[in-house]
Formats: C-alpha cells, sequence, structure tokens
C-alpha cells in the first residue's frame, strides 16, 4: 500500500464521517491536514518511482562495469602474450652471436652476465638504455 492509497483510505473515512468541510472548526483543520497529506503522498509515490527507475540504471551501471573489467582484463592477457617477460618475469633476448633465444634469469641479471647455451658466448647486460638485445656488450673473453 503506497502512501496515496493510505491516504485516499483516510479520505474515505473522513467522507464517512459526513463532516461539513466548509464550515470552520475541526472538520475544516482535518480537510486541511487531508489535503497536505494528499500532496505529500504524492511526491513520496513519485520519488518512490524515481529510486525505483535509479535503481535499475544503477544494476545495468554495475553490468556495464562488469563487463569493462573482463574486456580489460581479457586485454592484458593478449599483452602478456606479446611481452618480452614470461610468467616468472625472466627476460629474453636473442643471442648476439648465434640468434638463439636467451633467458635472463635473476642469477644472471646480478651477475650482469648472460652465457648462451648454444654457442657458449658470454655476453655483458646493460640496461644503461633502450636499445634492444642486440646493444648487449662484445664478448667479455
Ligand atoms: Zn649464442
Amino acid at each position: 500500500m503506497t502512501i496515496s492509497e493510505k491516504v485516499a483510505y483516510i479520505q474515505g473515512l473522513f467522507d464517512g464521517l459526513g463532516l461539513d468541510k466548509e464550515r470552520p472548526g475541526e472538520a475544516r483543520i482535518l480537510f486541511e491536514v487531508l489535503d497536505v497529506l494528499k500532496e505529500a503522498g504524492q511526491r513520496l509515490d513519485g520519488m518512490d518511482a524515481a529510486m525505483d527507475r535509479f535503481g535499475e540504471e544503477l544494476d545495468e551501471l554495475r553490468d556495464t562495469v562488469v563487463d569493462l573489467e573482463d574486456a580489460a582484463f581479457d586485454s592484458e592477457d593478449d599483452r602478456d602474450s606479446d611481452s618480452d617477460y614470461s610468467e616468472d618475469d625472466r627476460l629474453q633476448l636473442p643471442c648476439p652471436t648465434c640468434g638463439e633465444d636467451l633467458l635472463v634469469d635473476d642469477e644472471a641479471l646480478t651477475a650482469g652476465l648472460v652465457v648462451c647455451p648454444v654457442c657458449g658466448g658470454k655476453f655483458a647486460l646493460s640496461f644503461d638504455d633502450e636499445r634492444d638485445g642486440s646493444s648487449c656488450e662484445e664478448d667479455m673473453d
């Protein structure tokens, strides 16, 4: 039962009393109070309807955010697979001598030296600039 329906019910009781609304006194006051209740009820019902619409829009917005999150994480996965970094963050770069992909682990990073398992060449690691893998220093030998 909405507030407007409750007010209409009270209005019915009021009308049932057969009071003269135009006559000064209690009946007149009751009529004015009922009038205010009717207007307040209509406004509150309007707000309820607006809140319902707002709630529906909020649900739609929430769905949209979830979709966007899914899309964002999907594209991030795609980016990861194209990255130079493998899952455990190790760097991969081609051997300057034989071209074999070299995996640079933490140990090699700490030593600043990577040894190619294919051709046996040793290369100093240099991350001073943004040049690509071919920028590795010459054979340390
Ligand atoms: Zn090599």
